[in-house]
C-alpha cells in the first residue's frame, strides 16, 4: 500500500517515514502544502497523511482541493494543536480522521489500518485470498495450502496487490504505482524479478502458475 506523507517537521516526517516502512508501506513524502497537493493528485494513493500547518499551503487547503478534484483517498489529518475548531475544519475540508501531536506510533498504525479497510475499496476483511493463498494483513504472514511461506517486504506487498485486484490484469505501471515509490525505474526489469521470486515460492507443486503473465498487458492472479 503507497501512502503520501505530507509534513514540513523534517524529525517528524522522518520518524514517520521510517516506522511506516518498517511496517512494509511504500512512502512518499513532501514537505510543503503545494508538493503535497503536486503528489496527491498525480500519484494514485491508497492513503495520505496530511499534516494541518505546512508552508505554501495549508493541510486544510491540501484536503479541500483533493476532494474538490473528486478523489476518495482516505486522509488522515495531523494537528499539533488540540483545538476542537480545527479539527471541525479538517473533518469539514474531507478528512476522514485526525490525529493530534505527539501520538504514539502503534495509535498512528491503528488509524492508518482502520482507514485501510473502509468500505472505500469494499474489503473490509483483514484476510486476502485467492485459489490456496491466505494472506492476513495483520500479523503480515502468508499461507499457501496450510503450509506457511516467508516472504520479503517487497514480495507481500506485492501479493498484497494481485489479491486485491484478483482475476483482473495489472499492467506493470498499476504495480509499480502501488507497490514501488516514486524514484522507481518503469523501464527496469524490476517487476518482473519479483514475480519470479513470488511464483517461486507460491506455485512450488503447481502445473501453471497463480500468477499468469498476460503478455504485453501484464499479470493476473488466478482466483480459481
Ligand atoms: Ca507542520
Amino acid at each position: 500500500m503507497r501512502i503520501l506523507l505530507v509534513e514540513d517537521e523534517k524529525k517528524m516526517s522522518s520518524f514517520i517515514e521510517r516506522g511506516l516502512k518498517e511496517e512494509g508501506f511504500v512512502v512518499d513524502t513532501a514537505f510543503d502544502g503545494e508538493a503535497g497537493w503536486d503528489y496527491a493528485h498525480t500519484n494514485d494513493y491508497d492513503l495520505v497523511i496530511l499534516d494541518l500547518m505546512l508552508p505554501k499551503m495549508n493541510g486544510i487547503a491540501v484536503c479541500a482541493k483533493i476532494r474538490e478534484k473528486g478523489l476518495r483517498v482516505p486522509v488522515l489529518m495531523l494537528t499539533a494543536r488540540d483545538a476542537v475548531e480545527d479539527k471541525v475544519k479538517g473533518l469539514d475540508a474531507g478528512a476522514d480522521d485526525y490525529l493530534t501531536k505527539p501520538f504514539a506510533f502503534d495509535e498512528l498504525l491503528a488509524r492508518i489500518r482502520a482507514l485501510l479497510r473502509r468500505p472505500r475499496t469494499l474489503e473490509q476483511e483483514v484476510v486476502l485470498s485467492a485459489a490456496d493463498v491466505k494472506l492476513d494483513l495483520l500479523t503480515r504472514r502468508v499461507w499457501v495450502a496450510e503450509r506457511e511461506v516467508s516472504l520479503s517486504q517487497k514480495e507481500f506487498a506485492l501479493l498484497e496487490f494481485l489479491l486485491r485486484k484478483k482475476d483482473e490484469v495489472v499492467s506493470r505501471a498499476q504495480i509499480a504505482e502501488h507497490v514501488w515509490d516514486l524514484h522507481f525505474d518503469p523501464m527496469s526489469n524490476t517487476i518482473d524479478v519479483f514475480i519470479n521470486f513470488l511464483r517461486k515460492k507460491i506455485d512450488a507443486g503447481r502445473d501453471k502458475s497463480l500468477i499468469e503473465t498476460v503478455r504485453g498487458a501484464g499479470y493476473r492472479f488466478l482466483a480459481a
